[in-house]
């Protein structure tokens, strides 16, 4: 199609509010111009899910993982055809995957544990990850930091992002930490909304080359769709609002964040995600 194409790089389409019309959702996507659409999932069930719409639809890439809300059905076993399944050629990333102390569904110990153990599947399969963190940075952060910190195999990629911090909401000091730790970071609609803690500064002060889009789709619609059930064609929405920030062209910021996506998913290089 005509015009800038985008990538989502957070949707989850898996979720059960897409069960009736998923099909509709990505072609919507694809006609605003959302070319790609990774999914990030919540724990085995999901990642498998996310694996299988991968394969249907040329567009959607798959992350997998246990998020921190789900950790506590996390174990070894469970964990380990994660690692296997990571192989797949669609999955892009470990995600989603990270500390959760605003909800606490699970606890604090147990969900830093599989956030650690994740990490290193990461990087045993050399793919980036897709944090979730609220109320929990600092943790999140400390314990990224410990990982990757003077590890060889993350290091011998320094040039390449080591993954996103999604839906970002530490200020700007937490921002310029997590950037030298080699991360991205991303934000939803947040950035349209009225009330947006630090996002709106973070985005302002974030280099455009190290921020990319996302929806959060099923959740966090963007003005004026707030309160309605999100979905990956609002992607250009809030490139719009980060084009309107950085002072640039909606044409700058989807050649960016695009470039932002093919640096940090690799295997992006292997397929063109044009649907057919
Ligand atoms: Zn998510």
């Amino acid at each position: 199609m005509d015009g800038p194409q985008f990538v989502d790089s957070h949707a989850h389409l898996t979720a059960k509010e897409f069960d009736g019309d998923r099909e509709a959702v990505i072609a919507r996507a694809l006609d605003a111009g959302v070319a790609r659409i990774v999914n990030p999932a919540v724990d085995l069930e999901d990642s498998r899910r996310a694996i299988e719409l991968a394969e249907k639809h040329m567009c959607v890439y798959a992350a997998i993982g246990f998020h921190p809300h789900q950790a506590s059905k996390a174990n070894e076993i469970l964990l380990a055809e994660i690692e296997e399944m990571s192989s797949h050629p669609k999955v892009v990333a470990i995600g989603e995957i990270g500390l959760d102390y605003y909800y606490d569904f699970a606890p604090k110990e147990v969900q830093q544990r599989v956030f650690e153990f994740q990490l290193g599947i990461a990087r045993r399969k050399q793919l980036p990850v897709i944090i979730h963190t609220r109320e929990s940075i600092d943790d999140t952060v400390r314990i990224v930091e410990d990982v990757t910190r003077g590890d060889e195999i993350w290091r011998k990629k320094s040039d390449i992002p080591r993954g996103v911090y999604h839906c970002f909401s530490g200020d700007w000091p937490m921002a310029q930490r997590v950037l030298a730790d080699g991360f991205l970071i991303s934000f939803p609609g947040i950035v349209t909304f009225k009330k947006p803690g630090f996002a709106i500064d973070v985005a302002t002060r974030t280099p455009l080359e190290k921020l990319m889009l996302e929806t959060d789709s099923p959740y966090l619609s963007p003005v004026p769709h707030r309160g309605t059930r999100n979905e990956p064609s609002r992607i250009p929405a809030i490139a719009a609002r980060i084009a309107e920030l950085k002072q640039v062209t909606l044409e700058k910021v989807s050649a960016s964040t695009n470039a932002a996506c093919e640096m940090i998913f690799e295997r992006f290089r292997n397929g063109k995600g044009e649907e057919g």
